[in-house]
C-alpha cells in the first residue's frame, strides 16, 4: 500500500485586514507543496482557538493521514474527553475546512465537487442595510437594489434600534442600554416603510438578535408578519428554545436561528419540530464543513433550508466554505455576504465575487483561496 500523505504541521495566521480578528489554520502535509487552509475565526476569543490549535490539536495531529477527515473530526472532538465550544470547535473547523481543501487539491476537484457536485450555479446571497432613520433605510435598500441584490436586510440603528427610553440609575456602569418597547415600534414602523417604498417582490430580512423577552418576542413575530419578511433572525437565544412553539402556534413569519450553537443537541431539535424555516450556524462554530454538511442533510430531510452565518467575523475562508455548502446543498435557501474590502481581495486570492447578486466560486480545487502570509503579516490582530 502506497505511503499515506500526512500532517506535517499546523499553523495559526491572525490577521485583520478590517473590524474583525481573523484566524485562519493552515495545515501542511508530507507532500511537498501540498497544504490546505481552513477558518477558525472566533474574533472576540481569537487567542484562545490560536492557543487551541497550538498546543492542544496540532501535537495530537501530526502524522496523521490527511485523507481521514471524518476520524480525525471525530477524534478531535473527544480526544479532551471535555468536548464541544465554540473554542474547541473552531480550532477543529481550522484543520477540518483545511483537510477538505487538501483533499480538493489532491482530487483536482472543488470541494462542491467532492460534497456531490452543484445544486446551482451560484449563491443568492443578503447584504446589510442600517440607518438611523426608515428613509435612510430605505435609501441603502434601494443602493443595494440598484446593484442587484434582491435580499437585504434591514436594521435601524443596528442591533436593538440604537434607542434608550428611560436613562439608567445614578452611577450605572458604561453600557448599552435597550429599550424593547421603543425598538419594536420603530422597527415595526422602520420594516412597513421599507416594504411600501420597494414592493413585495424585494425579499427582507430582520435580524432581532436575541435582544427581547420571550413573550415580547412572540408579540414581535406576530406584527412584522403582515410585511412578509424573508426570515426573522434570532428572535430568541439559544437558552430560550421552547418558545418557538408559542411563536409556531401564533404566526407565519419565517424563522431563522443558529450563530450561537456548537453541537448537534442545539439545533437538532428546532429541525425535528420543525420550529425554525432556517438554520443559520456560524459554520467555524460548529466545527467545519463535516458536521454543517450532515446539519444541511437534516435540514433538507425536514424541509428546512441554510443560510449560514456570515459577517465579518468569519474570514474570507470561512466564506469560501460556506459558499462550497451552499453550491452543493439542495436545502441553501440564502447566503449572508458582507462585500469584502479591496484589501482582504489581496490578502486572500480567490475569494467570492458577487455579480448581480449572486456569489460565484472560481473553479480551482479544494476551496479554491488562499492567504498571502507575508501581507497578512502586516496586518496584525489588535485589541477591539
Ligand atoms: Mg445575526
Amino acid at each position: 500500500m502506497a505511503k499515506p500523505t500526512t500532517i506535517e504541521d499546523v499553523q495559526v495566521i491572525l490577521t485583520q485586514p478590517g473590524n474583525a480578528r481573523l484566524a485562519v489554520v493552515k495545515v501542511i502535509t508530507s507532500e511537498p507543496g501540498l497544504y490546505g487552509v481552513g477558518c477558525a475565526t472566533f474574533t472576540q476569543r481569537i487567542h484562545a482557538v490560536a492557543a487551541a490549535v497550538e498546543q492542544h490539536l496540532k501535537p495530537f495531529l501530526i502524522g496523521r493521514d490527511v485523507s481521514r477527515i471524518e476520524e480525525i473530526w471525530q477524534m478531535s472532538m473527544v480526544h479532551g474527553y471535555w468536548r464541544n465550544g465554540p473554542v474547541l470547535n473552531n480550532a477543529i473547523s481550522g484543520v477540518d475546512q483545511a483537510l477538505w481543501d487538501i483533499k480538493g487539491k489532491q482530487a483536482a476537484m472543488p470541494v462542491h465537487d467532492l460534497l456531490g457536485g452543484k445544486c446551482r450555479n451560484a449563491a443568492n446571497v443578503y447584504v446589510h442595510a442600517d440607518g438611523p432613520t426608515p428613509q435612510d433605510v430605505t435609501d441603502r435598500v434601494q443602493g443595494f437594489l440598484d446593484e442587484g441584490y434582491r435580499f437585504v436586510r434591514i436594521q435601524q440603528g443596528l442591533y436593538g434600534g440604537g434607542r434608550t427610553g428611560s436613562p439608567p440609575p445614578e452611577d450605572a456602569p458604561d453600557g448599552a442600554y435597550f429599550d424593547p418597547k421603543a425598538y419594536r415600534r420603530d422597527t415595526l414602523t422602520m420594516i412597513e416603510h421599507v416594504r411600501s417604498a420597494v414592493g413585495p417582490d424585494v425579499e427582507l430580512l430582520h435580524d432581532v438578535h436575541e435582544r427581547l423577552a420571550p413573550s415580547d418576542a412572540v408579540l414581535f413575530a406576530k406584527d412584522v408578519e403582515p410585511f412578509r419578511l424573508f426570515f426573522l433572525e434570532d428572535l430568541l437565544a439559544p437558552e430560550d428554545l421552547q418558545w418557538f412553539e408559542r411563536v409556531r402556534s401564533q404566526c407565519a413569519t419565517p424563522l431563522a436561528l443558529g450563530e450561537l450553537f456548537n453541537h448537534p443537541l442545539e439545533w437538532r431539535t428546532l429541525i425535528e419540530r420543525r420550529l425554525v424555516d432556517f438554520i443559520r450556524m456560524h459554520v467555524s462554530q460548529m466545527g467545519g464543513i463535516t458536521p454543517a454538511r450532515k446539519a444541511a442533510d437534516m435540514a433538507h430531510a425536514y424541509g428546512i433550508r441554510t443560510a449560514w452565518h456570515g459577517p465579518p467575523d468569519t474570514s474570507p475562508v470561512g466564506h469560501a466554505a460556506n459558499l462550497h455548502l451552499d453550491l452543493w446543498s439542495p436545502a441553501f435557501g440564502v447566503q449572508e455576504w458582507y462585500r469584502p474590502s479591496e484589501l482582504e481581495y489581496q490578502m486572500f486570492p480567490g475569494l467570492p465575487v458577487v455579480r448581480d447578486g449572486y456569489l460565484y466560486a472560481n473553479d480551482r480545487p479544494g476551496l479554491g483561496i488562499d492567504i498571502d502570509e507575508q501581507l497578512a503579516r502586516e496586518y496584525p490582530v489588535h485589541d477591539v
